[in-house]
């Protein structure tokens, strides 16, 4: 008998109880603080025979007779992940603009080209005849995500080359999202509506309360925003559009999010049903350059912030539900959700495009040179078929130190791009810190 490279443990903030996980076959069970030591004891050295509990762990696939067993049910897992991937939208980003109508304290996007080309009819018709052929088997219709700068500005001439860009997305068949900082949502709302634009989602950004959000993003002319973009997004839930509402969390405005939290309770925005409004928090700065690096959140450190906060204001707990590395799956519908063998879908369900004409494989390498995979408008520059072949075959299979790792289907190997930035290959691993938020998760859900 051997234990399954899938099984691993975690253990809840002050209780004695262990939990033990796989996420192969979607198991948890609660080892009592009494079991413990000799669960422990024979975990560590895989040592089975006349253990009480055997039986149970194999049916469970904590242990399994032999290796073969077990690799005939990592393959048989990994072909029903393949399945239900496939049959995931391709993500469609089109990054329109770099230019923005904010300037935000906390970041800059210095790694970025400031480059000349805008958006034109020509760039426009050029990007649909590249999508409408080269995802035409796709199984399932993509999508558009509409990516900055800011996608949604108002100015005459941007504004005029967009609602061209919208047209095309409406007449030739794609939902589109946008990625926005909300300020013009009261300006293209109703012309969405009036022009049956099959808007998918708007994620804006909050980032916490009035004072919290207008002390950090601010137009050009050094204004808060915060009472604008609010009426844009109630006005965008009103029109029947669905907003996913983020925030860019660090030290700075963790605290300020309760007062959001109620401001948003005061518009009614948390009993619209899940599938029209829904929160994120983000750490996005750590995919872009930024300042203030003493005030930035490690990943865990930033939702046990929020835990220990959500116990205080439990009207945090309406407004956000952590994922916690499917803690909050298992309190939703009872169990694990199925194994994740790849994270990053980078230039397989995801794919990103520029007003250069350039091709990268997603929103966080979008505009950078070493991330270009090819161009959309010349058909005679050269594919970067080696990234592609790095990113495409990219899983925790195939990455060698993702294949032993006992938390891999759950992380998923994290995200290319950080990987390559601080690990020196896309093939590179981005560690998430499972155990933890698994413990951290299962108690804030009162699970086990
Ligand atoms: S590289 Fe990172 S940001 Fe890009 S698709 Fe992969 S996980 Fe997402
Ligand atoms: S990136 Fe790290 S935590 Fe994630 S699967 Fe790979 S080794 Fe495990």
């Amino acid at each position: 008998m051997i234990k399954s490279r899938y099984t691993f443990t975690a253990e809840k903030p002050d209780s004695a109880e262990l939990l033990v996980v796989n996420y192969l076959t979607g198991a948890m069970d609660l080892i009592e603080p009494l079991e413990r030591p000799e669960f422990e004891k024979r975990l560590a050295e895989d040592r089975w025979d006349g253990y009480a509990l055997a039986n149970y762990m194999i049916e469970r696939g904590y242990l399994y007779p032999d290796l073969k067993a077990e690799q005939a049910m990592i393959q048989q897992k990994y072909r029903e992940f393949s399945l239900e991937y496939e049959k995931t939208p391709v993500q469609i980003i089109f990054s329109t603009t770099l230019q923005c109508n904010f300037a935000c304290r906390y970041c800059f996007q210095e790694e970025y080209n400031h480059y000349r080309e805008v958006l034109n009819p020509t760039i426009i018709d050029q990007f649909f005849n590249y999508i409408n052929n080269k995802f035409k088997d796709e199984p399932v219709k993509p999508y558009i995500t509409l990516f900055g700068g800011e996608a949604l500005i108002w100015a005459e001439g941007y504004r005029k080359n967009l609602m061209y860009l919208l047209e095309r997305s409406r007449d030739d068949g794609y939902s589109v999202a946008m990625v926005t900082n909300g300020y013009e949502l009261l300006n293209y709302v109703p012309w969405f509506k009036e022009n049956r634009i099959a808007v998918r989602e708007i994620q804006v950004t909050l980032d916490g309360d009035r004072q919290s959000h207008d002390s950090r993003r601010v137009t050009r002319g050094n204004r808060g925003t915060f009472d604008r973009i609010a009426d844009g997004i109630d006005l965008a839930l009103r029109s029947g559009y669905r907003i996913n509402l983020r925030s860019i969390i660090d030290k700075d405005n963790m605290e300020s999010l309760p007062r959001l939290a109620e401001y948003c309770e005061s518009r009614g925005w948390l009993d619209y049903p899940r599938h029209l409004f829904d929160t994120a928090l983000g750490r996005n700065y750590e995919l872009h350059t930024c300042q203030n690096t003493n005030k930035l959140y490690e990943r865990l450190e930033m939702w046990q912030e929020f835990v220990s906060l959500a116990k205080q204001y439990p009207i945090l707990k309406k407004y956000h539900r952590p994922q916690m590395h499917g803690m909050r799956f298992l309190y939703e519908n009872g169990e694990l959700p199925p194994p994740i063998f790849d994270a990053c879908p980078a230039a397989k369900k995801e794919w990103a495009f520029d007003v250069r004409g350039n091709v990268y494989g997603c929103t966080a390498s979008v505009g950078v040179d070493r991330y270009k995979l090819g161009s959309f408008t010349n058909p005679a520059e050269p594919v970067n078929v080696e990234q592609i072949r790095q990113w495409q075959s990219r899983d925790v299979l195939t990455m060698k130190a993702c294949r032993t790792c006992a938390v891999s289907l759950s992380c998923g190997g994290g995200c290319g791009v950080l990987a390559n930035n601080y690990n020196g290959s896309i093939h590179e691993r981005n560690c998430r810190p499972v155990k933890e938020l698994v413990g951290l998760g299962a108690d804030y859900y009162g699970l086990g």
